[in-house]
């Protein structure tokens, strides 16, 4: 039924909407736009080892994560999943627990869902295979 997926939804960069290879996959172009992996804050303060990003809040990216949060689009799960599986620091992450960034019970009411729970949930499919 994959193959009837692909016909029906042939698989679009998330960024510019040009043909690629799989659902999830960025085009080159959009890729290089986005991705700006690196260490934000590497001290100890407030009890952090350190504070990576792998992209800036804007462009495609801030378009993504605001229809996310406010349009309910999911479907940007494999394009959010192909930028989290590329996180350079992989084997220096050492924990056990990964907690949302969390939201006011208003807008928790308000909204639905808090839209950083989605995004922890990509990280722990990726971590551990599962939600
Ligand atoms: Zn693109």
């Amino acid at each position: 039924m994959n193959w009837l997926h692909t016909i029906l939804f042939p698989p679009r960069c998330p960024g510019c909407g040009r043909s690629v290879s799989s659902h999830g996959t960025w085009c080159s172009l959009c890729f290089q736009s986005v991705w700006h992996p690196r260490l934000v804050n590497g001290s100890r303060r407030n009890h952090l080892d350190g504070c990576y990003a792998l992209t800036d809040y804007r462009g495609h990216i801030r378009r993504i994560l605001q229809q996310i949060k406010y349009e309910r689009k999911f479907q940007y799960e494999a394009a959010c999943l192909y930028l989290l599986s590329r996180f350079p620091w992989m084997d220096e992450i050492r924990t056990d627990i990964a907690v949302p960034v969390p939201l006011s019970l208003t807008r928790l009411r308000k909204r639905g869902y808090n839209q950083s729970e989605f995004i922890l949930v990509l990280v722990q499919i990726l971590w551990c295979g599962h939600p």
